[in-house]
């Protein structure tokens, strides 16, 4: 954050007290959209946010900010949905400018099994109140002339689902926003502090070790992404969970707007343009799993090379900056939140390379779940037991990567 960001945000810094009722570890999107909600709508301020680095500088602040509820199963997008919906209205309910842009999303095939794939996602998603249509390559081409419908000879556009409502919103100002929110509520967002150990009474967790001391806790809430299953390990749970490098990057300033999010699907690259102007570019995780927030000039080159081949114009641009994140990868490309069997201990995670949309959905049940012990109806399906009771939930080709 910058002298000029920190003039704006009235972000609260707080001594570290023994013990909370809640405590949160991990001060990204999905952690401090729990301590938000808990806070807001729930009332519940004894809560920290124990983050190891500063906040937002997990996944959160190294996304694409890709915001849409196209997914393929009811489950998935009833709450991708009700993602969608809060980020319409969260820049008034933190009354901060979270740079939030409905763009449209253009999610494309190149065959014909994704043509009526497409098709059904079309279908599927409006019956669940997430408005999409399929699209011809020539209404493509109407809307939005840049892509190559030829797709450089080799992938040429069968046609595309299209979402109206896709968006991207400022990542760091979601963070930020959130942070605020909690804060002026009174909670204690403390950073640089890393857990290293959970504490436990018979089958009931009571207290994290930190690098600075140990802090008491009711109730744990597990939100660190691509650390998942080092974080589950402290109280022997085993988590279904891969870690991998997901890179990205940015081209300089395209001097023409490009007011869309286009995504390959049988490419899985995905463009859109950020306020700045530059063409942001992302794609596939590292198949190798690691904790490695390396990238590599591998991904850049096979990356700008698809990219370039339904949009041709990016050729003519320049890489400025390309990043990496570490991201929870589970088995059936769907999120893991609620109980987990452990008394006191919830877990959000596998939000893998989709979990920037998830944010308020994602904080709002876990809220729920802590404030009232009910697990909610939209994260029910979610469940982690659902591995073990073989109700697993794939949705791989809504993921935008391939496992
Ligand atoms: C390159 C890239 C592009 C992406 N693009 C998109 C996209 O376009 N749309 C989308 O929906 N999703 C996208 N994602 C995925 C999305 O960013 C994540 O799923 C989401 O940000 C996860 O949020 P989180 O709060 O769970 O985790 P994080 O933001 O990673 O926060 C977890 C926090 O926990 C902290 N932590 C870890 N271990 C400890 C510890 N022991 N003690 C204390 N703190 C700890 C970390 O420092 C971190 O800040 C992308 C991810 C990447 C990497």
């Amino acid at each position: 954050m910058n002298e000029f960001m920190e003039a704006q945000v009235r972000l609260s810094w707080q001594e570290a007290r023994d013990s909370y009722d809640v405590v949160i570890i991990g001060g990204g999107g999905h952690g401090l959209a729990t301590a938000y909600y808990l806070a807001t709508r729930y009332g519940i301020t004894n809560v920290a946010v124990v983050e190891r680095g500063y906040i937002g500088s997990g996944n959160s602040g190294r996304n694409t900010t890709v915001i849409r509820a196209n997914y393929g199963l009811p489950e998935s997008v009833a709450f991708y949905q009700r993602s969608l919906e809060l980020y319409r209205g969260l820049e008034a309910e933190t009354d901060r400018w979270l740079m939030h842009n409905e763009m449209g999303l253009f999610w494309m095939t190149h065959t014909e099994t994704g043509v009526r794939q497409e098709k059904m996602r079309a279908k599927l998603n409006t019956a669940m109140g997430a408005i999409t249509d399929f699209v011809t390559p020539e209404e493509i081409h109407a809307m939005c002339p840049e892509i190559d419908l030829e797709g450089g000879g080799r992938y040429p556009v069968l046609g595309a689902s299209y979402h109206p409502q896709g968006a991207t919103a400022r990542h760091d100002r979601v963070v930020w926003a959130l942070a605020e929110g909690a804060m002026r509520h009174g909670v204690a967002v403390l950073q640089h502090r890393t857990v290293t150990g959970i504490t436990m009474v018979g089958d009931r967790v009571t207290g994290v070790q930190t690098d600075h001391g140990p802090i008491g806790a009711g109730v744990i809430v597990s939100c660190v992404a691509g650390q998942s299953t080092l974080i589950a390990d402290m109280v022997g749970l085993r988590l279904p969970i891969r870690s991998h490098p997901l890179q990205a990057f940015v081209t300089n300033h395209y001097q023409r707007t490009f007011n869309h999010i286009v995504a390959s699907v049988d490419l899985a690259t995905y463009v859109s343009q950020t306020a700045r102007g530059e063409m942001l570019i992302g794609a596939e995780i590292d198949r190798q799993p690691s904790y490695s927030y390396q990238s590599s000039f591998d991904f850049l080159q096979s990356t700008a090379a698809k990219a370039s081949m339904f949009l041709p114009f990016l050729k003519d641009l320049r890489i400025l900056r390309q990043w990496g994140g570490v991201c929870d990868m589970s088995p059936d490309s769907s999120p893991v939140m609620g109980t987990t069997g452990i008394d006191g201990f919830y877990i959000s995670t596998g939000w893998g390379t989709w979990g920037f949309k998830a944010i308020p959905a994602g904080g709002e049940s876990m809220a729920e779940l802590v404030a009232t012990g009910e697990t909610p109806d939209l994260i029910k399906p979610f469940r982690l037991s659902r591995f073990a009771d073989d109700r697993v939930l794939a949705d791989a080709g809504s993921s935008g990567t391939q496992q």
